[in-house]
C-alpha cells in the first residue's frame, strides 16, 4: 500500500455542469455594474485575478435548461449559490467562500419553448472562493504557460493547458475552498467539501479529482519534463 498517497489530502476541482445540460444557465448582471480593483501579488505586483464585481449584485438570469442549480458560475470570479447552500456551509463551518451578499434576481429567461414544470427561483447569494497560500508547482504538474515562471508568490504564468496536477505538500491551509497560487482561475475543493455536496445533493456542481483535470481546449498535452 502506498503509505503516501492514502494520507494526503485529497482535492478536487469545482466547476459547473456541462453546456446544455439540464441546470445550464447564463448570468447577465444588470447595468449598472461596479467594479473593484484586481487583486495584485505582494511579490511581483502583478494581477492575480479579475476585477471583482461590487454591490448591488443585480442580475437576469438566461435559463438554457430546465432548472435553476446550486451552483452558477458568474462572470469573473464570482458565483451565485442558493440559499440552501449558503445555509449548510455556514452551519457545518465550512471555509474558504467570501462574501455571502445577497443577489436580486430581476428576470429569468428561459431559452427553451416550454418549461415542463413551473420554474423555482431559489434566493441566490454572491461569493467568491478566497486566495490560498496552497501552491501549484506549474513545472512539476507539467502545466502549460503561455510566459515562463518568474515569481515564486505568485505563479502566474497565463495558463495554456492544464493536464492534472497536485498541490505542493505542505502549503494548504485547510479551506475547503480556495484558488491555489498558480491556478487562480481554477477553483480547488476539499474532501470534505465533496462530502458535503454529495451529502445534500447540490446540483450543477462537477467536482474532478484534481490529478484528472483536463483543461486543455487546443489540445497542447502536458508540457515536456524539464531538461535536468
Ligand atoms: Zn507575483
Amino acid at each position: 500500500m502506498d503509505f503516501e498517497a492514502s494520507t494526503s489530502p485529497r482535492f478536487f476541482v469545482l466547476t459547473e455542469g456541462a453546456t446544455r445540460s439540464h441546470y445550464d444557465v447564463d448570468v447577465d448582471p444588470v447595468e449598472p455594474v461596479s467594479l473593484g480593483d484586481a487583486p495584485c501579488c505582494p511579490q511581483c505586483g502583478g494581477f492575480v485575478g479579475m476585477l471583482p464585481w461590487l454591490p448591488p449584485y443585480r442580475v437576469e438570469l438566461e435559463l438554457h435548461g430546465e432548472e435553476l442549480g446550486d451552483f452558477i458560475s458568474a462572470p469573473g470570479y464570482e458565483w451565485l449559490i442558493s440559499e440552501r447552500v449558503a445555509e449548510a456551509f455556514r452551519a457545518e463551518g465550512l471555509t474558504g467562500l467570501e462574501g455571502f451578499h445577497p443577489v436580486e434576481v430581476l428576470r429569468v429567461k428561459c431559452m427553451r419553448k416550454r418549461p415542463r414544470k413551473p420554474l423555482t427561483v431559489p434566493r441566490y447569494h454572491v461569493v467568491w472562493p478566497c486566495f490560498s497560500r496552497a501552491a501549484v508547482d506549474l513545472v512539476l504538474n507539467r502545466v502549460r504557460t503561455v510566459e515562463p515562471l518568474t515569481c515564486l508568490e505568485c505563479r502566474v504564468a497565463g495558463i495554456n493547458a492544464i493536464n492534472g496536477f497536485v498541490l505542493e505538500p505542505g502549503t494548504w491551509g485547510g479551506e475547503d475552498i480556495f484558488r491555489p497560487r498558480g491556478m487562480p482561475g481554477t477553483i480547488v475543493v476539499s474532501e470534505r467539501f465533496k462530502d458535503f455536496v454529495e451529502k445534500h445533493g447540490f446540483t450543477n456542481v462537477v467536482l474532478t479529482p484534481t490529478e484528472q483535470y483536463v483543461w486543455d481546449p487546443s489540445n497542447l498535452g502536458p508540457a515536456p519534463l524539464p531538461v535536468a
